[in-house]
């Protein structure tokens, strides 16, 4: 039976699904814990006297998604490593860090796009024990798909732009920038879940201006930033969803979905039955609440820059 993964689409869900058979042994072939900050063997530590590079992309040497044989050449699923300590996230380190991560992804996406194999890109960090770490640098990941998931064509709308309306809903907003709002949503599925987006109608990252990336990743950094102050000091577990326009697109509006998964500063909220048997999430915080709890906290970080 092949090993090769596999895209399968699923019926019941109405989604597709990987099938990824060698991933099966991962986890238990690289023991490392993800807040182990000795570990001599790193495959992504720079050695002493490397020029410091904050962000690189590297193939990952265990895809997801492969390409056929005939087109074997094109690396599919990506690795984007980035600082030197396994204790410091990209909240932790300099804004800049932040900004050459989402150029990354922007230039990859563009990249991975041009092939007839990809439909749409996925990018993402997830931090914390919670999910399954197989490797304790810190690092995202980057993903071209062959067919597009759903949740990348939820904004799509006739005559409005969800993410545009929210621009106007200072109740929900935390902070603001020239170019780029950090909010919480309305249909915030985790208490301090988070969006940060561009003002203006933009479908991905590539479409930004430099102004505009700059005030993104401002933002992002602001509510990584948050997550810290409102968790008592420690970071919690976290998701940054990149979301980007499947290929054609230019009716999506980019959003960046940040989801701690705190609810308060020493307790998680881990989704359950309701959100794993039905996907209807619990969500014990009201948006406007958490949105007034994250301004609070504010002064404890640096805010959005420009
Ligand atoms: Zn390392
Ligand atoms: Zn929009």
């Amino acid at each position: 039976m092949s090993s090769e993964p596999i895209a399968t689409w699923s019926p019941v869900e109405q989604e597709w699904l990987l099938r990824v058979p060698g991933r099966r042994d991962l986890a238990a072939q690289v023991d490392i814990r993800p807040d182990d900050t000795s570990f001599a063997g790193c495959p992504f530590c720079p050695d002493a006297g490397d020029a410091p590079v904050q962000v690189r992309l590297v193939p990952s040497k265990h895809p997801v998604i492969a390409a056929p044989q005939e087109r074997a050449h094109e690396q599919l699923h990506w690795v984007l490593v980035y600082g030197s300590s396994h204790s410091q996230r990209l909240g932790d380190l300099p804004a800049e860090v932040t900004q050459q991560f989402l150029k990354k992804v922007s230039h990859k996406t563009t990249d991975l796009l041009v092939s007839p194999l990809v439909e749409a890109v996925y990018a993402f960090e997830s931090v914390g024990d919670h999910f399954g770490p197989t490797v304790a640098h810190p690092h995202g990941q980057l993903v071209g798909l062959p067919f597009v998931p759903r949740r990348l064509t939820l904004t799509h709308g006739a005559d409005s732009c969800a993410v545009c309306d929210l621009a106007v809903d200072r109740e929900l907003t935390v902070t603001t920038s020239d170019h780029a709002l950090l909010q919480v949503p309305p249909w915030a599925r985790l208490p301090f879940e988070m969006i940060i987006a561009p003002r203006a109608h933009r479908p991905d990252l590539a479409s930004l201006s430099p102004d505009e990336l700059v005030s993104v990743a401002g933002c992002l950094h602001t509510g990584l930033r948050l997550c810290r102050v409102t968790y008592g000091g420690a970071m919690p577990p976290y998701l940054i969803n990149v979301m980007q326009a499947p290929k054609g697109d230019a009716s999506h509006h980019l959003r960046i979905e940040l989801v701690p998964l705190h609810k308060d500063v020493q307790t998680l909220k881990r989704p359950g039955a309701m959100e794993l048997g039905l996907g209807v999430y619990v969500n014990p915080l009201l948006p406007e609440i958490a949105a007034g709890m994250l301004r609070d906290a504010l002064p404890g970080v640096r805010r959005c820059r420009t």
